[in-house]
């Protein structure tokens, strides 16, 4: 299948170059921010060395104390291949777990302009089953999430071209693909405030959730565009703007 591409956000499809096809796609956007949000977390170690560098070491102490920016792991580690272990919650949410939420929220929201839509504990380099996604401009935090049903229907199957879109992840920087994911999911899960919730999510929330839940298994979604015959993308910059080139995979 075919990635649906468009011209909008002024962006223009190229004609083929070396016999590489260069695509664009509109609705990516939300994930090339993402992806820029991680770089620059990656680049710079880590956000403290940057406050550091703008404030008095007294006033970085304090803005230390209220953020916990973790950095993002990538490729690179294997402990992005861990199946993550379930939180026990036998005696309520433990102060490692809380700070493990903490971690993942601020992490995240360092990221919002641009804005991050979802992250697993794993990302952040812990191997427990929590992950945080952006559901209605909110972020919900999942923990020990369990995925009840799948839909039979696949996202292509769906939705019209047009509204399918790449998927990206901080973890693997630049690189995108089409997943074709069931196009609704039901998924239970515990709150942080001890309660036990279960809904339906579609489309975008049901891919999100579907992406981060893979991580807590270990599986990345190049993974899952490589089992389905798709292909890959790498985001490129040329003259300014930003364009997708497949990857060619031999
Ligand atoms: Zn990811």
């Amino acid at each position: 299948m075919k990635p649906n591409w468009n011209d909008s956000f002024g962006l223009k499809k190229k004609k083929s170059l070396n016999n590489k096809k260069l695509f664009l796609f509109e609705n990516h956007l939300n994930f090339h921010k993402f992806i820029f949000a991680s770089e620059k977390i990656s680049k710079d170690k880590s956000i403290d060395q940057k406050v550091n560098r703008i404030m008095s070491k007294k006033q970085a102490k304090c803005y230390n104390l209220t953020m916990a920016v973790r950095k993002i792991i990538t490729t690179n580690n294997k402990n992005l291949k861990i199946k993550s272990k379930p939180v026990n919650l036998k005696s309520g949410i433990d102060k490692k777990t809380q700070n493990v939420i903490k971690d993942l929220l601020d992490t995240v929201k360092a990221a919002s302009d641009p804005e991050g839509i979802g992250l697993s504990a794993i990302q952040i380099n812990y191997p427990v089953r929590i992950f945080i996604a952006k559901i209605k401009d909110q972020f919900e935090v999942f923990i020990n999430p369990v995925i009840k049903s799948f839909s039979k229907k696949r996202l292509s199957q769906v939705l019209p071209k047009k509204k399918l879109f790449f998927e990206g992840c901080l973890s693997v920087p630049k690189i995108y693909g089409f997943v074709d994911r069931p196009y609704q999911i039901v998924i239970e899960w515990q709150t942080p405030e001890g309660k036990t919730k279960k809904a339906k999510f579609c489309h975008r929330e049901a891919i999100c959730l579907q992406h981060e839940f893979d991580h807590l298994d270990g599986i990345l979604f190049v993974q899952r565009v490589l089992e389905q015959d798709g292909k890959l993308f790498q985001l490129k910059k040329q003259d300014d703007k930003e364009e997708f080139e497949e990857i060619e995979l031999y």
